[in-house]
């Protein structure tokens, strides 16, 4: 299988496949990056390339490889929080740590994949600092989270880190055009809304609610832009209430303002022909912005949208945080 069916990300593949291939993997890797840019899927991609039988690894066609792809194989584990909003909680880890214990099923190895591990309790993660420190040989423990800041660093250091950046535009559309079946020209304003994160291009081209979300989440933030404070603070109030939605809408107007700033900043807004605009369906809306604000204004409001979503993330108290955010007067 060509990058072991990855699409992107082929140095990571080049890396972890060699150590396979050498009998030289890791006990424990620490893949990073932002959600939906394919952690989980090279995640998936080790562990069967890992527990698989045939030949070369992952084959994708014997039993081990079937039972990995549905999630169903004895020696595969998967843990993360158990709603959106929740932690990753101690008795997960312990729980997980009882079925490392026991040698393998029906592999040689026996894989944990600890998804949003950024989200595990201070009790989880000191948890599974012992088995980072004396993992059973045949354990290979693989962590996902969005970047290293927010673990410990006790558990950092014993990872090995794989930091996954964001996949080029032109690779997310065709890889949509030509594996999900989308035309031309929605694949490329995907790709463009992507930010490089292919799971969310593939997201919103299969559920077209997504798209319907994100417009609205455009003209209320165009609106709160001129509604007065209590207006603000009633909405703030209500977005606080789903913090995945609310996550949502501050990664969609970080990017939103960052596309202002490119316009207003008179810079080239175009790399190999391609633009670096990310809303490439509202340049009208964002150019007539751009003429309002002064890029040290956009600026400021780039930096305050990343502080709440920083914030947000470390699970500081919503309303507080978009309060504050909102409560800013351009
Ligand atoms: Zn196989």
């Amino acid at each position: 299988m060509e990058n072991w069916g990855i699409i992107g990300h082929e140095w990571a593949v080049h890396l972890l496949r060699q150590a396979l291939e050498e009998g030289e993997l890791s006990h424990a890797y620490l893949f990073t990056g932002p959600p939906g840019v394919g952690k989980g899927t090279l995640a998936r991609a080790l562990a069967s390339a890992l527990l698989c039988q045939g030949d070369p690894r992952p084959c994708g066609e014997c039993r081990s490889c079937h039972l990995a792809a549905s999630g169903n194989h004895p020696d595969l584990f998967w843990v993360q929080p158990e709603s959106e909003a929740g932690r990753l909680k101690v008795e997960q880890v312990r729980e997980l740590q009882r079925h490392l214990s026991l040698t393998p099923n029906m592999a040689t190895h026996r894989v944990a994949i600890l998804d949003r591990f950024d989200q595990a309790t201070p009790s989880a993660a000191n948890a599974l600092l012992k088995t980072l420190e004396e993992p059973p040989d045949f354990v290979v423990l693989i962590l996902l989270a969005p970047d290293t800041d927010s673990l410990l660093p006790t558990i950092v250091s014993r990872c090995q880190v794989i930091p996954l950046r964001p996949i080029p535009v032109p690779q997310i559309a065709s890889a949509l055009q030509t594996r999900w079946g989308v035309d031309a020209e929605t694949a490329r304003l995907l790709a463009h809304l992507s930010g490089g994160r292919l799971g969310w291009a593939v997201r919103a081209a299969t559920e077209p609610d997504l798209l319907r979300r994100r417009q609205q989440r455009i003209d209320e933030m165009v609106a709160l832009l001129r509604a007065p404070l209590t207006d603000r603070f009633r909405y703030a109030a209500e977005l606080a209430r789903d913090p995945e939605a609310a996550q949502e809408a501050l990664d969609l107007w970080a990017g939103w303002w960052r596309d202002i700033l490119l316009l207003a900043g008179g810079v080239r807004e175009d790399r190999g022909g391609e633009s670096l605009l990310t809303n490439l369906d509202q340049r009208a809306c964002l150019e007539q912005m751009a003429t309002r604000f002064t890029p040290a204004q956009v600026v400021a409001r780039i930096q305050a949208t990343r502080t709440a979503m920083d914030r947000l993330r470390r699970n500081a108290n919503p309303q507080l945080t978009l309060e504050v955010l909102l409560g800013f007067d351009l």
